[in-house]
């Protein structure tokens, strides 16, 4: 039994695996060689050298001109840290329940002891920014200490209007934390830490950055700096004072994840040399390929909202009486492709198609063709040829 590269149980499948759930994603040749190296001396003058670029790059990727803390973590990691460098036990912070990822957020701000107070969506739209908005002017005594937004929710397709956001917080004249988790958006959908005032901003390496899981970051204001002078929440791996007084050299107060670092440094150096701008319309491009693809099939979109659609995947609803979760693994078996799953209330009514990452337009074809395929062996109704609709559209809009 090999365990890479395979969905099929009886072993090897010949060709290239489809990765196409919505993270990890596929990782570029170049970035697996950019790994492939001897690990240095995490204390060396070359590898000072090494976390110098890397920490100044990727702000570029942040679209801020602050620091980027990078942790050896996976995103939750990164959310924990947000929450533990910023704010103490018994402080209020205001989250939107736009799927699964904020609902697992929430939980563990509660669990750390801050009061999380929630407002709800139906999961198939962002976060209610009105809602926002009257929350915090109703707050006369100021007692929430920060809003947390997921801006794009992997589980339901849905990206949050942050910029909007910001505008509702600004309108109050509240003076709360902003924070954001782009775990699945950072270098796939347009995102400016800066321009929208966000305070903290959490990603991880596995989606948008094209690496394998293991990093993650916090991007980090200077209002978000003040904020952790005072924040009394217990800390010590995720600290950013001891990170960022080692960072200032291009060193870490413990050993990072060398060759990962690699691969980060790299990843970056592909994401400018397309072009941030770039990056960002081919996922819009992707997205609305897939989206008539879905329509021509005669299904229904998880989002319900225009403005919200995600550019890195699309969350598809399976029809009455038939099973998601039956379709994946029939996918799986015949074609060799991963797609992601129905998250908490949505399991087994939507398979979700990430069109995230290192993707081309064949690429993308093969995967609507994979479940255009599906969609016949499981017996799931198809109206007319999806991937025709995706190609007509790819083919005229270059
Ligand atoms: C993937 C994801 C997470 C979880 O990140 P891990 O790396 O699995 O810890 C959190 N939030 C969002 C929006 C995600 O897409």
């Amino acid at each position: 039994m090999a365990y890479y590269a395979s969905t099929h149980p009886e072993g090897r499948q010949p060709g290239r695996h489809f990765l196409q759930i919505p993270g990890p994603t596929n990782v570029p040749d170049r970035v697996l060689r950019a790994m492939d190296n001897p690990t240095m001396d995490h204390r060396s003058v070359e590898f000072g050298k090494l976390g110098q670029e890397v920490l100044a790059n990727l702000r570029h990727v942040f679209q801020t001109q602050g620091p980027v803390v990078i942790y050896p973590a996976s995103g939750t990691g990164a959310w924990e840290a947000a929450l533990t460098n910023t704010l103490s036990p018994g402080d209020t912070v205001l989250m939107c329940r736009t799927g699964w990822f904020a609902t697992l957020w929430h939980e563990m701000a509660q669990r750390l002891g801050i009061n999380a107070i929630f407002i709800d969506t139906d999961w198939r739209r962002g976060a209610d920014v009105p809602a926002i908005e009257a929350k915090l002017a109703e707050d006369k005594a100021r007692t929430i200490k920060a809003v947390c937004v997921v801006h794009n929710e992997t589980s339901t397709g849905c990206t949050s209007r942050i910029d909007e956001v910001r505008a509702a917080i600004d309108r109050a004249g509240h003076p709360a934390l902003l924070m954001v988790d782009t775990i699945s958006s950072l270098a796939s959908i347009d995102y400016r830490h800066d321009a929208w005032g966000v305070d903290v901003t959490v990603a991880g390496s596995q989606k948008g950055l094209m690496l394998p899981p293991g990093l993650s970051f916090n991007a980090v204001s200077e209002k978000a700096l003040k904020a952790s002078e005072t924040a009394k929440l217990p800390r010590s791996f995720w600290d950013w004072k001891a990170m960022l007084a080692a960072n200032a050299t291009g060193y870490f107060p413990y050993t990072p994840a060398t060759n990962l670092l690699y691969g980060l440094n790299e990843a970056v150096k592909m994401l400018l040399e397309e072009g941030l701008d770039n990056v960002f319309a081919r996922h819009d491009r992707f997205a609305e390929a897939t989206r008539r693809a879905v329509r021509a099939w005669g299904l229904e979109v998880q989002c319900a909202e225009p403005r919200h659609y995600s550019s890195s995947l699309t969350a598809v609803r399976v029809p009455e009486g038939h099973s998601a979760d039956g379709l994946r693994a029939a996918i799986a078996e015949r074609f060799n492709m991963s797609l992601g799953n129905g998250l908490g209330q949505l399991k087994d009514r939507v398979f979700r198609i990430g069109h995230l990452g290192d993707l081309g337009d064949l690429q993308l074809l093969g995967t609507l063709a994979g479940v255009e395929m599906g969609l016949r062996i499981a017996g799931i109704p198809v109206k007319a040829p999806g991937v025709q609709a995706a190609m007509d559209y790819l083919a005229g809009n270059a």
